[in-house]
């Protein structure tokens, strides 16, 4: 081994190791700062030396594989579901039926049971070999590519493992990262998902897997299934789990009899409350496999486990009054004030109710008695209405037809859920809210200068968008409230410091509507320059990657208002970069320098010639045959088989378009 390629070793194994803590154990190790270090010598190691490559490195976790459909491949052995049990009773009942068909003593593994989707890990040599969907329990959906961005899914094992074996978890979106999503989706106008379980399901069959690593979606394992694993009851097989180095919650519990089980059951019901994901249940398991393996399975579920479900907290009270607040971009959202009942520990005084359609299949009328719940959702949700308890004289809910803020006529257009103010340049919550944005962090990240603040400059009259920020003075500053002379200096600084951010942010922070971070890099990267957006048509737009009708006419009508393009022309007058600097031009192009790379076969995504093209832009040679000179070959639909036995009697890396285009985008 060589000294680079050692030094490679090292890093992975480094890295894996502080993974493994922060995501298995909770327990980080190095600082964030200094893991990316890491993290970005190995990048650039692995990238000036393709020869090396490891598909379970840990750089590989960003992702980058696109899967356009999904393989279906049986399970070896099937994925069955659980029985349910709702009381003291139906568990007594249950132990009375296995006790007839086994011998001996019995003891219970009680776990939590957590509420997402359940997967199938298979480890061949402790290395993740694939990864399944549940499905219909005998086959499933091959979602290995998105599986494997998720940091508490090892992709090599510790310790002693058998040769091959499948283990079976639940894959959860915890409550943090589910609610900073959908803060992320109502902010650039997209309607919030509805509760974390659908989300975390719905991210395992998303086509790019890089989407799924920015998801921070979690992996509990609870089964091991496989021969000669060397272990005789479910609780050593967690904890065996564990120290092969998977995420295996400790909440789990050896319990003697039913009767303890019982008490595991009613500790939980509260305590769940304090973990970070979802649990709807418990699972009680024969913990002697051996007994396990007597009783056997029912045609849907195994005789040795029974699943006990919690009630879901649900109260019932008085719907006060409805309100519709409006957001940044002019949607419209209508929230429930309720008299405050006490609800799962907190005290609940508002719920949604998402928007008209949601108002109307509730039929929720003013003065009604309600049934909430508390989910996974910052705010609790409306199942329903007590109709017992309607009032006699109750009307139906008319949906408010004007703006409660500027009164202008609200829009619904064809296809979506949600009414909006079209007064975008008069409406005060769409002005504050897009400013707001503006100097937010991923955005323009103004400092000195906060959200309330905004509000108050707005109201006093001394902006009415952000282009309005670059002529602030001291003097205007100073006499607002709670304003001191060094806070209104620390102000004018942050907004004069905002000129350097780059274009990519800027265009983030114009605040088009469906323009995220992502797509606003995409658009920058494509475009180059605010002017060259600004003159593309609708069908130049579409045509680009990733963008669909929906945005493609979000941002025309953008560069389409008379008021946009002046607020733009203000902002270039100020310095703001609206273009992509010289630097970052350049930065693009050497990404591939001193590299030679080869090109065969057939794309999927890209045509050859603008493949070669990306190589030549990003610095990298193109060569038409393969030598020991070659860097790498990128790799299409039918290689030419005498370039292959060349390429492998060379010991040439190949990587396919994808894994290429992630190389040049990484920077
Ligand atoms: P159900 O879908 O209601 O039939 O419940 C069965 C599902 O519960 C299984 O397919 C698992 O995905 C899920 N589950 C969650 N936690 C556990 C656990 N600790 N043990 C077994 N299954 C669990
Ligand atoms: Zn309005």
């Amino acid at each position: 081994m060589n000294n680079i390629e050692k030094r490679i070793q090292n890093l992975r194994n480094e890295l894996r190791e502080h993974n493994y803590n922060y995501y298995v154990l909770d327990n980080a190790t190095i600082s964030d700062y200094d893991f990316d270090l890491k993290l970005n010598e190995l990048q650039d190691l692995e990238e000036k030396h393709p020869e090396f490559f490891d598909a379970n490195s840990p750089t590989q976790r960003v992702g980058g594989a696109v899967t356009k459909n999904f393989e279906t491949i049986a399970h070896e052995n099937r994925m069955y579901s659980l029985d349910n049990s709702y009381s003291k009773e139906d568990l007594q009942d249950w132990e009375k039926r296995i006790k007839k068909l086994v011998d001996g003593d019995i003891q219970y593994t009680c776990e939590l049971k957590y509420d997402g989707a359940s997967i199938s890990l298979t480890y061949i040599n402790g290395i993740l070999n694939k990864a399944v969907t549940r499905g219909d329990g005998f086959q499933g959906d091959n979602v290995t590519a998105n599986v494997k961005t998720i940091k508490s899914v090892p992709l090599q094992l510790k310790g002693d493992y058998p040769e091959k074996f499948d283990i079976r978890g639940e894959i959860v979106l915890p409550f943090d990262g589910f609610n900073k999503m959908n803060e992320e989706r109502i902010e650039i106008g997209e309607e919030p998902y509805r509760n974390p379980r659908n989300t975390a399901s719905g991210s395992l069959k998303l086509q790019d897997s890089a989407e799924v690593a920015k998801r921070p979606l979690e992996c509990l394992l609870y089964n091991l299934t496989g021969n000669h694993l060397g272990i005789n009851t479910q609780f050593e097989g967690l904890e065996i789990a564990r120290q092969w180095g998977f995420k295996v919650p400790s909440a789990a519990k050896l319990c003697n009899s039913i009767d303890e089980v019982l008490e595991f059951i009613e500790q939980w019901d509260t305590e769940r409350h304090n973990l970070p994901y979802e649990t709807d249940g418990v699972v009680v398991k024969v913990n002697n496999l051996q007994q396990q393996e007597e009783l056997g399975y029912t045609a849907k579920a195994p005789r040795w486990a029974m699943a006990y479900k919690f009630k879901s907290e649900q109260v019932s009270t008085r719907l006060n009054s409805i309100s519709y607040q409006v957001g940044r971009t002019g949607a419209i959202t209508p929230v429930a004030n309720l008299e405050p009942v006490e609800l799962a520990g907190t005290t609940v005084k508002r719920a949604s109710l998402h928007n008209a359609d949601q108002i109307e299949k509730l039929d929720v009328r003013v003065g009604d008695t309600v049934f909430v719940e508390k989910g996974g959702e910052i705010i609790p949700k409306i199942l329903g209405v007590d109709l017992l308890k309607r009032l006699s004289d109750s009307q139906p809910t008319e949906y408010i037809t004007s703006c409660p803020e500027c009164g202008t006529e609200l829009i619904r257009q064809e296809g979506e859920a949600q009414h909006y103010c079209p007064n975008y340049n008069g409406c005060k919550p769409q002005i504050i809210g897009r400013i707001q944005h503006y100097i937010s962090r991923k955005a323009m990240d103004i400092e000195g200068l906060g959200g309330e603040t905004v509000g108050l400059l707005v109201n006093e009259g001394l902006i009415s968008n952000y282009s309005d920020l670059y002529e602030l003075t001291r003097e205007q500053i100073i006499p607002l409230e709670r304003m001191a002379e060094k806070s209104a200096d620390n102000m004018i600084n942050g907004i004069d410091q905002s000129k350097n951010i780059l274009f990519e942010r800027v265009l983030y922070a114009l605040g088009i509507r469906y323009v995220g971070e992502t797509v606003a890099k995409k658009l920058a990267k494509h475009y180059k320059s605010i002017d060259a957006i600004s003159a593309a048509s609708n069908d130049d737009l579409i045509n680009v990657d990733e963008i669909g009708t929906k945005i493609a006419e979000s941002v025309h009508a953008f560069f389409s208002s008379e008021e946009n393009l002046r607020i733009l022309n203000r902002l270039k007058e100020f310095g703001v970069q609206l273009e992509m600097s010289a630097e970052e031009l350049e930065g693009k192009t050497n990404i591939l320098e001193g590299q030679s790379i080869v090109v065969s076969g057939v794309f999927e995504s890209i045509s050859r010639n603008e493949l070669k093209k990306l190589i030549e832009d990003n610095g990298g040679k193109v060569s038409s045959s393969i030598s020991s000179k070659t860097s790498y070959i990128v790799a299409g639909d039918k290689m030419g088989p005498s370039k292959k036995q060349k390429a492998e009697s060379l010991d040439i890396i190949i990587i396919d378009e994808y894994q290429f285009l992630q190389k040049i985008d990484k920077n």
